[in-house]
């Protein structure tokens, strides 16, 4: 089995705190319009009308080759981290197709497991993909913007 890894508390408090993102700039703040903003945390909708930040996140340990960086939403104010490995979160139902690929222990992609998979077929599209050895970790992504998700990881 495996399950839906939301980004770590201590990062996300750290951000809150002005720690700078992944292009060394303070992290924006902006005011939520509800369901184009899900939080990295507790994977749900950044409610309408709440303060959130924007920043750049690098979900990776370094910087490489392969280290996509790009834009993320957070809610500002203190959210509970999604720990349930047993649901789909709320910020992974809105979108009918996710690109999950996967990435080997030196955090450099797996060609070949990149998938657009229909947002019902998830957790079957990353069964597959654990099924190679060579996998460590999924990363969940919008199959439109390319924006990062969340990570799959072995349970
Ligand atoms: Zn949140």
């Amino acid at each position: 089995m495996h399950r839906i890894s939301a980004l770590p508390t201590e990062q996300v408090q750290a951000y809150r705190a002005g720690a700078p993102d992944g292009y060394g700039n303070p992290p924006e703040r902006a005011i939520s319009n509800g369901a184009g903003n899900p939080c990295r945390h507790c994977l749900t909708y950044i409610p309408e009308g709440k303060e959130m930040l924007v920043l750049a996140h690098r979900p990776f340990p370094e910087t490489q080759p392969f280290a996509e960086t790009g834009p993320i939403y957070l809610c500002a104010e203190p959210c509970a981290r999604h720990e349930d490995p047993d649901i789909l979160p709320e910020a992974l139902t809105a979108s009918a197709n996710y690109l999950i690929k996967g990435y080997g222990p030196d955090d450099r992609v797996v060609y070949g497991t990149g998938i657009i998979t229909p947002q019902t077929l998830l957790h079957a599209a990353a069964a597959n993909i654990f099924d190679r050895a060579d996998v460590a970790y999924i990363h969940i992504r919008s199959a439109l913007n390319n924006c990062y998700h969340a990570r799959i990881d072995r349970a």
